[in-house]
């Protein structure tokens, strides 16, 4: 399971939350993950895995990491 990294903005730990279809605009599979505390997410991904990486990849924490540090 890919680790989720902790919200960029508030360090708070992070969830997925895909869902099929899109309240908003009716997406076939939403790929989702929100900050448990703050308003941070990424949305609108193809695949929970796309949003997932989405998220790590807008961690600043992410950024800090070396490549070697996986
Ligand atoms: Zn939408
Ligand atoms: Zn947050």
């Amino acid at each position: 399971m890919t680790e989720l990294l902790p919200c960029p903005f508030c360090g708070s730990e992070a969830i997925e939350t895909s869902h099929p279809s899109c309240d908003c605009c009716g997406k076939a599979w939403n790929g989702e993950v929100c900050c448990t505390k703050c308003e941070a997410s990424v949305s609108h991904l193809d695949t929970s895995a796309e949003a997932i990486a989405a998220w790590n990849r807008r961690s600043p924490l992410h950024e800090m990491r070396g490549p070697s540090d996986q």
